[in-house]
This record gives structure tokens, sequence and C-alpha cells, in this order.
């Protein structure tokens, strides 16, 4: 709650300041309690999905809840994290 509160005093103009270093910020905001500042790691943009995983998680489901997500015989996944499309025969993927 500390923390958010020390957070939340924080304006635009700090955040998207370039004159302000990162760690200049956050030893401003957080000095009393330390500040420990980990090495950056680079983001990656790589989701772990795939047909099978896919097809895994379809598995669980009754041979009803298969029928009524079927449009068509055919069952459409888009994964959230990456936007990847799936499309699986629903006879393929009742247990
Ligand atoms: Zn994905």
């Amino acid at each position: 709650e500390k923390a958010t509160a020390l957070q939340a005093t924080t304006s635009a103009g700090e955040l998207t300041d370039p004159a302000l270093p990162q760690n200049d910020l956050l030893y401003r905001l957080f000095h009393e309690d330390g500040v420990r500042v980990f090495d950056a790691a680079p983001l990656d943009n790589a989701c772990t999905c795939s047909a099978d995983k896919v097809r895994g998680i379809l598995s669980t489901f009754s041979a009803e809840e298969i029928e009524s997500m079927a449009v068509e015989g055919v069952i459409s996944v888009t994964c959230q994290f990456c936007s990847a499309a799936y499309d699986f025969p629903a006879a393929a993927v009742q247990g």
C-alpha cells in the first residue's frame, strides 16, 4: 500500500522525462525503504502456444461442449496472447 501510494505521486512528466533516469526516479520515490535494481532483461515476443496444446485443452471439454463450440463442424481457437489462429474439425477433438 505504501509503494502504491508513493507511486501514485509520480507525474506523467516524471515518467516521460528523458532527463530523469529511471533509477533516479526510483530512488526519489522509494529511498526510505531502499531501492534494489536488477539487470535489465530484453523482452521477447515468444508465445508458447501450439496446435497440440490447444488440442489438449479442447480434449478436456465434454462432447456436448465441443458440439456447442463448433461452427459447421469446425472449432476455431484464437490465442489471446499472440493471436495465432487454430482450426480443428470438431470430430478430431472429441475425447
Ligand atoms: Zn499464442
